[in-house]
């Protein structure tokens, strides 16, 4: 704990607080064992009893507390990488599991409308292969971007796979979902991003389910819907959003009479 704060210090006052508790002990205990062993206190060995702890002390503390600041500097790195995705700065997909799941728990419990949206971007292998990967990668960070921009801080949002990202709208049902979805694809629709002097153009197909009282039979369930809806929004013909129920009602019309157009 102590520690933890010495460390967290700038490096030369976490020195200087060191080597000075190592002086002051030095000299109290100097001065305690002269007292008891009768000895005078003389301004040499006072002189000694300060300099060489100190000297000592802080030549070894200033090559110590950097090592363990680059350390906690490594930590958090190294917890950032675990949690963040590089790219974009939303959740990688084993945090974004972890903290979808403790949502849609409490969602769950507390009967609140939680709205999942399954996101991939249209033919993102075609940007790669026109622009070059540099090209793509700059299309990913464009869009972690905007969600970042557009989200609320409720909600959740992660890159789940190379294009395809995944938000969990809390205290949202299906009208609010289909709202912001509808934005983020006429947002991606309409951006023009600059990559050495070229322009890139993008789309999203956008696949919703929301969690309801009707609708509660676990978080996998939830997400296999959504993904569902996106696969029927790519087969619609893609730039499109597909809602689970929509998507459902339809397949029964199909079923008993004429293919309903998407
Ligand atoms: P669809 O419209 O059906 O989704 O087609 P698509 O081309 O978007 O999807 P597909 O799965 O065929 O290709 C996805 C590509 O994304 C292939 C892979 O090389 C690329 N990719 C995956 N991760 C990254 C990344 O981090 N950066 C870049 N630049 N490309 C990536
Ligand atoms: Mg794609
Ligand atoms: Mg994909």
């Amino acid at each position: 704990m102590l520690g933890e704060k010495l460390i967290a210090l700038k490096r030369p006052v976490a020195v200087g607080i060191i080597s000075t508790t190592a002086m002051t002990a030095s000299l109290l205990l100097w001065a305690s064992i002269s007292f008891f062993m009768g000895h005078e206190l003389t301004f040499y060995g006072m002189a000694l009893a300060i300099l060489i702890p100190g000297f000592l002390s802080s030549i070894s503390m200033w090559f110590t507390i950097g090592l363990l600041q680059k350390i906690n500097r490594l930590k958090e790195e190294l917890g950032y990488l675990a949690t963040y995705d590089s790219l974009t700065g939303l959740y990688n997909r084993g945090a974004f599991l972890r903290v979808a799941e403790s949502l849609y728990n409490s969602a769950s419990r507390n009967l609140r409308k939680l709205a999942v949206v399954y996101i991939d971007i249209d033919d993102f292998k075609k940007i790669n292969d026109n622009f070059g990967h540099a090209a793509g990668d700059l299309v990913l960070q464009e869009f972690g971007e905007m969600l970042n921009q557009r989200l609320r801080k409720s909600d959740v949002a992660g890159r789940v796979g190379g294009e395809e990202f995944v938000l969990l709208l809390d205290e949202t049902d299906l009208k609010g979902a289909l709202k912001i979805a509808e934005e983020l694809r006429v947002i991606s629709h309409r951006k023009i991003i600059e990559y050495r002097a070229k322009e890139i153009r993008f789309t999203v197909s956008i696949g919703i389910t929301v969690l309801s009282e009707s609708n509660n039979s676990g978080f996998e369930d939830l997400c296999n819907q959504a993904d569902d809806a996106l696969y029927d929004a790519k087969n619609c013909g893609k730039n499109r959003i597909t809602s689970y129920d929509i998507m459902q009602i339809r397949k029964e019309q199909e079923a008993g009479c004429q293919p309903v157009p998407c």
